[in-house]
């Protein structure tokens, strides 16, 4: 079987961990047919857009897709490219596995968590009322008249919502994903004991939606314990569940736990359609110079392996970098901060491809 993907390679070291990422997918043995669709700072001239409309079709079309990273840029009025294509394609799951292999710079050793943030909702909706503004002036008499409190009138308001469906929604993905990945534990994380309408609803649903998954072991934790938790003993966590701002912070944290953004891959999924790509961003620094680390991106193509159900080929990519790690000999700068013999991204994925070829 020949899979359709759509393939965007981004910007900035977006197309160098593209391509290695692409060749080692194809040295699985598993056949692609790639569309490339090409978004970000480099197309704004020829498209008026950062996102063309072309891109998103063969994304719909092809249910799946592997991009790297796209920079947002700042003060030409175009929004994130990554905001508007999970917004548009309604990839309401944000799936960042953060596990440590041998070998990796890291604190920690036996982590294998994975952090499912809800993309939607919440402060990072966007729902934002500037300073000043008539809007904040209604907004202001609104919660007075309401005996809500008084807000200062020199604030900016941002909306923190989190719906009930929502909720169920993402709890019943990380459950899902749980059943589906043989984990065994779900972890909710919310600041209920504060903001009981909408953390608070989040944690009841996700109470009455772990009843109807008594195969897997629930608990919830408070963000700030969470994040004391994770720093002391990240090993007893397996699945962690979060609104959309917790979530956020905590896969950086995690990431952080595991090694650093360079093996930290990631998947926007929706019901219908999955975008896998890196947590890090276009690292403009970098960007032409053969340096960065591909492995968060091959790692996400791993999960996208996963996604089709080719877990065979996913497994034995998995294991060849892991061996690179382990062998700490083909790696970039960001693994061997110490010594100056790393190697460039396309000599990775040159190491990962004979690890494959490895009977
Ligand atoms: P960044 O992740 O691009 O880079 C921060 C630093 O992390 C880099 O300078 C580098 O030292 C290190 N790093 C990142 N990726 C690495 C890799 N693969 N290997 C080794 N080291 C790596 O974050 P930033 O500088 O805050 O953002 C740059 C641009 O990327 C911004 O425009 C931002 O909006 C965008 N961004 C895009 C995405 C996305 O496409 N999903 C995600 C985050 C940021």
């Amino acid at each position: 079987m020949t899979y359709n993907i759509t393939l965007i390679p981004g910007d900035g070291i977006g197309p160098e961990v593209a391509e290695a990422t692409r060749r080692v997918l194809e040295a699985t043995g598993v056949a692609f047919n790639w569309e490339i669709g090409y978004a970000g700072a480099d197309v704004i001239d020829k498209y008026g857009t950062p996102l063309p409309e072309e891109v998103l079709q063969s994304v719909r079309k092809n249910k799946v897709a592997i991009k790297g990273p796209i920079t947002t840029p700042v003060g030409t009025g175009f929004r994130s490219v990554n905001v508007a294509l999970r917004k548009e394609l309604n990839l309401y799951a944000c799936v960042r596995p953060c596990k440590t292999y041998p070998g990796v710079p890291s604190r920690y050793r036996d982590v294998d968590l994975v952090v499912i943030r809800e993309n939607m909702e919440d402060l990072y909706a966007g729902v934002e009322f500037e300073k000043g503004s008539p809007e904040v002036a209604k907004l202001i008499k609104l919660v007075a008249a309401a005996k809500k409190g008084n807000i200062a009138e020199d604030a900016g308001i941002s909306i923190k919502m989190i719906s009930e469906s929502g909720s169920r929604r993402i709890v019943k993905f990380a459950f899902e994903y749980a059943r589906a990945y043989n984990r065994k534990k779900v972890t909710a994380v919310h600041k209920a004991n504060i903001m009981k309408f909408s953390d608070g609803l989040f944690l009841a649903v996700a109470r009455l939606v772990a009843e109807e998954y008594p195969d897997i072991e629930f608990n919830d934790r408070l963000v700030d314990n969470m994040t004391m938790q994770l720093v002391k003993r990240p090993q007893q966590f397996d699945i962690v569940v979060a609104p959309n701002l917790y979530g956020d912070i905590l896969s950086d944290l995690c990431a952080g736990l595991v090694g650093g953004l360079g093996v930290a891959p990631g998947g926007n999924i929706g019901d219908e359609i999955a975008v896998f790509e890196p947590t890090h961003g276009s690292a403009p620094k970098y960007a032409g110079q053969n340096k960065i680390n591909p492995m968060a991106m091959m790692l996400s193509g791993v999960m996208m392996l996963r996604h089709l159900g080719e877990v065979k080929a996913a497994d034995r990519l998995e294991k060849a970098i892991a061996r690179v790690i382990a062998e700490g000999k083909n790696v970039t700068y960001d693994m061997r901060p110490a010594c100056a013999l790393a190697v460039g991204t396309s000599q990775v994925a040159d190491a990962v491809i004979a690890e494959l070829a490895r009977k």
